[in-house]
C-alpha cells in the first residue's frame, strides 16, 4: 500500500540558541510532535546576523540531536571534551542521554550556512543511558544514484543503499532526496513518517512545507526537488519536555532542571 500525503504544515519564522533565526517545521502549534519525532529545525541564510549568535552551552538530555549540515561550517565542543567541525554534507547524530553540555557554534563570519537539526525522542528505558556520539563526514553519506533521482542516506535503508547512522532505537529512515521524476522508497508499515521540501516542488508541495505521510509500506515521491524525508517507530509513550529536556514525567522533567542548576547534571 502507497503512503499518501495527510497533512501539510507551513514552517513557521524562529529564534532559538543565543538569537539564531530560523525555520520551524516540527514542534510548532501546528503539529507538535510527529511519534517520535519532537522537532525539525531548518536554517538556511546568508546574512551573518541571522546565524552568527549560534548556540552557546546548553543542556541536553532524554533525547537525539541530529545535525545535517547543507552549508557552511559548524563547530561542535561538549563537556566531555568531545571537539569537532561540522561541514557541508556531514552529519553528526547525539545520543544524549543522561545528559550532555554543547556548544553549537558558526565557524564562519560570512556565506550561507544552511541544514537541519532533528530531535528524536528516546524510549523511556533509555533516557538516562550514557551519551553516545555518530558522526559522518560528507565522503561517508556520498549521493547514490536512484531511479527517478538520486539519495543521500543518513540512517536506514533504499533499495541495496544503507546509512551509516547504526543502533538507534526508533530504526529510523533519514535520507536527502534529490527527486528528479520520481523515486520509490521502502517505509516500514506502522512508522510514522513525513517530508519536508526545502527546494523545488514535489508531490505538489513547494519549500518551507512539512507533509505528513500516511500509512503503508511504501511512498513514491514525484516532483522535480529535494526534500528530507523522515520515518520512524513511534513510542507511544508520555512525553514531558521543556526547553532542551525530554523526559516522560514531570516529577523526571523537574529533576532535569534541578541536577543542571545544581552542576549534578553530568555523570562521570
Ligand atoms: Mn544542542
Amino acid at each position: 500500500m502507497r503512503r499518501e500525503i495527510q497533512q501539510v504544515h507551513r514552517a513557521v519564522p524562529a529564534s532559538d540558541g543565543a538569537g539564531v533565526r530560523l525555520k520551524r517545521a516540527l514542534g510548532h502549534q501546528g503539529i507538535d510532535m510527529l511519534d517520535p519525532f519532537l522537532m525539525l529545525d531548518e536554517f538556511r541564510s546568508d546574512q551573518p546576523g541571522d546565524y552568527l549568535a549560534g548556540f552557546p552551552d546548553h543542556p541536553h538530555r532524554g533525547f537525539e540531536t541530529v545535525t545535517y549540515m547543507l552549508a557552511g561550517r559548524m563547530e561542535h565542543k561538549d563537556s566531555a571534551g568531545n571537539q569537532g567541525t561540522l561541514t557541508a554534507g556531514s552529519v553528526q547524530w547525539m545520543t544524549a542521554g543522561s545528559g550532555i553540555i554543547h556548544s553549537e557554534m558558526p565557524k564562519q563570519e560570512s556565506g550561507l550556512m544552511a541544514g537541519f537539526q532533528l530531535w528524536v525522542n528516546l524510549p523511556r528505558a533509555e533516557k538516562m543511558r550514557s551519551p553516545r556520539y555518530q558522526e559522518f563526514t560528507p565522503e561517508e553519506i556520498p549521493w547514490e544514484a536512484v531511479e527517478g533521482g538520486r539519495v543521500k542516506l543518513v540512517a536506514g535503508m533504499i533499495g541495496d543503499h544503507q546509512g551509516p547512522v547504526q543502533g538507534i532505537s526508533v530504526d529510523p529512515l533519514m535520507a536527502d532526496l534529490d527527486v528528479q521524476s520520481a523515486i520509490t522508497v521502502p517505509i516500514r508499515r506502522g512508522h510514522n513518517a513525513f517530508g519536508y521540501v526545502f527546494e523545488g516542488e514535489v508531490m505538489g508541495v513547494g519549500p518551507g512545507h512539512l507533509m505528513v505521510l500516511g500509512d503503508g509500506d511504501h511512498v513514491e515521491i514525484r516532483g522535480e526537488g529535494r526534500l528530507l524525508l523522515v520515518a520512524g517507530k513511534p513510542l507511544r509513550e508520555p512525553v514531558a519536555r521543556h526547553g532542551p529536556f525530554v523526559m516522560s514525567t514531570r516529577e523526571e522533567l523537574v529533576q532535569a532542571f534541578e541536577d543542571y542548576r545544581r552542576g549534578t547534571f553530568i555523570r562521570r
